[in-house]
């Protein structure tokens, strides 16, 4: 098992930061993350007044340029980025919550950036999905996050179909106003599997629902729940791996 090394000073030069920031607690937020905050020349982000409230509840002056990156102008503001990355500033890039390219506009970015030699560094933080996995008990060796559950019944039918056979446990995001759809279309793809859903991952009212499909879809069928949401379903059961605990 490898030590944790004392704190290491951020590299020197020009480079792309990506910089993971609360899913909801502001006590998330590393040491590491808040320096590379602070430190940013040029900052990358979703949504310039959220992120200006972000700076702001962590008592940080705003960098000097702040420029909008989300997922309507990524591709013509990613070469903008780059120019500014080769001309020697230092980038910093956020989403509004959470991992940037997770998700969230940055991988466009990220693959200019490793496509010109640029160096990349990326400081770890909140990430919804593994919180989900965690919270949901079911088995972690082996997950496939799928991202966004698609809107149109078509695709979102597909989406889990694909998955029928799958030996991983599967982890996607939706919003909960359409998670009764969701369900109805995991159910009928995948036939009623354990399942959990994840909300509002670190903020006060976080809680994870526990059942199968079914009973989930019967739990939220009255009211959807209120919040942001991670919907978790076990793997296929004759593919399901054996909890650690049982192996020899
Ligand atoms: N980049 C983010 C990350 O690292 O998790 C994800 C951003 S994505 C635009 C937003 C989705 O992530 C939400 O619709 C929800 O599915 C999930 N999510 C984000 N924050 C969450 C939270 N606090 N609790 C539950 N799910 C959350």
């Amino acid at each position: 098992m490898s030590e944790p090394e004392p704190e290491a000073a951020a590299p020197a030069g020009p480079r792309l930061t990506v910089v993971a920031t609360p899913i909801g607690n502001l006590g998330d937020l590393s040491p590491r993350a808040r320096a590379a905050l602070a430190g940013a020349e040029v900052l990358a982000c979703e949504d310039t007044r959220r992120t200006r409230g972000l700076y702001e509840a962590l008592g940080l002056a705003a960098p000097g340029r702040t420029l909008a990156y989300h997922e309507f102008n990524e591709a013509q503001a990613a070469p903008g980025l780059l120019k500014l990355l080769r001309e020697g500033r230092r980038v910093v890039l956020v989403s509004d919550a959470g991992t940037p390219g997770l998700s969230d506009p940055g991988y466009r970015l990220l693959n200019l950036c490793r496509g010109a030699g640029i160096p990349v560094e990326v400081v770890p933080g909140p990430h919804a999905a593994p919180l989900a996995l965690l919270m949901s008990g079911l088995p972690t060796s082996s997950y496939t996050f799928k991202g966004f559950v698609p809107r149109k019944p078509g695709a979102r039918a597909r989406f889990f179909a694909e998955e029928a056979a799958s030996r991983h446990t599967l982890l996607c995001y939706e919003n909960p106003l359409r998670l009764a759809a969701t369900l109805a279309a995991a159910l009928e793809a995948l036939g009623d599997r354990p399942a959990s859903l994840a909300l509002e991952l670190t903020k006060l009212h976080e809680r994870c629902l526990h059942g199968t499909l079914a009973t989930l879809a019967a739990a939220i069928s009255g009211e959807p729940p209120r919040g942001e949401a991670v919907l978790v379903i076990a793997p296929e059961p004759r593919g399901r791996p054996e909890p650690e605990g049982l192996r020899a």
